[in-house]
């Protein structure tokens, strides 16, 4: 496949674009209860003309573009204040949570072997910590330590503590964690961290900018921010609920002292001088702009009347699951991110039906005495839909018991090994998964996934996307 030789008009592209996007989902209007989040038509308007106003300009050398630089420091400013740093906080903005949670563990790595020599430093993290921790290790040379949360998904401080020696780089802590939207007891940790010299990370990416509002709005919620003295870093998602335009999070430190491992600069080169404090060198002014526009054109108002909503659409929605026969938390959450399951159908079959009632609920494996589960991260319309979303729920329950009960974790075992000689190809054939085609209903793949062990299932996952993205090949179904 070479690119074709005539250029296309602009009507041409267009029209080729909606085309792929047929397949899409669509996500305005909250049926899609993870990845969007929507700030509704007029401020994507706003955002949208910012951000492809300045997807020229580079924030590469704010020398040469200087409006990147204050629109970057404005935000920065804003989200220290909101998570009640002090003047001696400071961080970047960078594309996204798992570039700020990265950024995060190499300033901590590098911090720590500033120190002193350390072989191999580790990273002190709850089950319940986003991936992009174990992401960081394996690019950053750090060991996992993983610790066990207790039964309402929260980390014990003893168990965490008694994690870390001297060659712990960095831990974290969640505020809230994504799977079950429970924050993890920060002010004990962080006494103890402290105590003890640790580096600690909160890791503020979902719930960062909307708890504060939550708690403005009379919600209870607990010191999770700068407010708590021995938080040395954090990072905040800004396109989550921030409701700005991708690309944009935050992280922040306690001081500029640790902020200067995060940064690199080279001039022993031929070319010019490199000064990068985030990972990326050249960076679109785009999401830096759009995320401005978003910030300025809601408001402080306009953060407090959207957190509002997503309150009440959060409790009907807690209340409405609680009150389906069969269906069941996993627990209470701390905020707006809800994981369910049923007693007596399956919680994979549940996210197929709603997907046929057009609802994008979230599949979450069973790892870590998390049983398997249905994710909802509760979106700003939330108020107005949860009443229609509880009838295609209850009605998805009621589907869901009668269609055939799904593998166990033994049947899925012996499946495997009875494969293991026909290879992945026996895996993906049983799977149904073929070319680059995604099966309408996932909840037999996901059984599947779900009774392998964590590492076989990250390489059946790698080994899927790897057949997915072919160079030249269209996506079918
Ligand atoms: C979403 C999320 C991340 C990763 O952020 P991306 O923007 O998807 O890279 C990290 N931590 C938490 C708690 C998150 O919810």
């Amino acid at each position: 496949m070479s690119l074709p030789n005539e250029g296309l008009s602009r009507d041409g592209v267009r029209a080729e674009l909606e085309r792929a996007r047929q397949g899409d989902l669509p996500w305005r209007g909250g049926r899609i209860l993870a990845y969007v989040y929507d700030p509704g038509r007029e401020v994507e308007e706003i955002a949208k003309e910012a951000y492809s106003s300045f997807l020229g300009e580079n924030a590469l050398d704010p020398t040469v573009f200087p409006s990147l630089l204050r629109l970057e420091n404005d935000v920065l400013g804003w989200v220290r204040d909101h998570l009640r740093g002090d003047a001696r906080v400071q961080g970047s903005f960078t594309s996204g949570g798992t570039e700020s949670c990265l950024l995060a563990v190499k300033t901590a790595r590098d911090w720590l072997k500033a120190r002193r020599p350390v072989a191999r430093p580790n990273l002190v993290l709850p089950v319940t910590a986003h991936a992009a921790f174990h992401k960081a290790a394996h690019y950053f040379g750090l060991t996992p330590r993983l610790v066990p949360v207790g039964a309402d998904f929260r980390v014990g401080v003893d168990d965490l503590l008694s994690a870390c020696d001297a060659d712990t780089a960095l831990v974290v802590a969640s505020a809230p964690g994504y799977a079950h939207g429970v924050i993890d007891p920060i002010g004990a940790i962080a006494e103890r961290t402290a105590a003890r010299g640790l580096l600690l990370h909160v890791d503020a990416c979902i719930g960062g900018w909307l708890l504060p509002w939550f708690r403005q709005a009379g919600h209870p919620v607990v010191d999770f921010d700068f407010a708590v003295p021995g938080v040395t870093s954090m990072s905040v998602d800004l396109h989550k609920y921030g409701y700005c335009p991708k690309g944009a999070s935050v992280v922040l430190y306690r001081d500029e002292e640790l902020r200067a491992f995060q940064y690199f600069a080279a001039a022993d080169w031929t070319g010019y001088s490199i000064v990068n404090p985030t990972f990326q060198s050249t960076k679109s002014g785009g999401p830096i702009a759009g995320s401005w526009a978003t910030m300025r054109a809601l408001g402080a108002e306009g953060y407090r009347r959207i957190a509002a909503d997503i309150l009440d659409g959060t409790r009907q929605i807690v209340e409405g699951i609680e009150a389906i026969p069969g269906l069941r938390l996993l627990v209470r959450p701390d905020a707006n991110l809800v994981a369910f399951d049923g007693e007596d159908l399956s919680a994979f079959h549940l996210c197929d039906e709603m997907r046929q009632r057009s609802w994008f609920v979230q599949v979450q494996l069973g790892y870590h005495g998390s049983r398997p589960n249905a994710h909802l991260s509760i979106p700003p319309q939330a108020a107005r839909f949860a009443p229609d979303f509880l009838v295609d729920l209850r009605a998805s329950a009621e589907a869901s018991r009668q269609l055939p009960a799904p593998p166990s974790r033994e049947d899925v075992r012996a499946m495997w090994d009875a494969a293991a000689s026909g290879g992945v190809d026996a895996i993906f054939a049983a799977a149904g998964l073929s070319g680059t085609a995604v099966p309408e209903r996932l909840a037999f793949i996901s059984h599947l996934l779900d009774g392998l062990p964590p590492a076989t299932t990250a390489e059946l996952l790698k080994t899927w996307f790897s057949r997915l993205y072919q160079a030249g090949e269209r996506p079918s179904g």
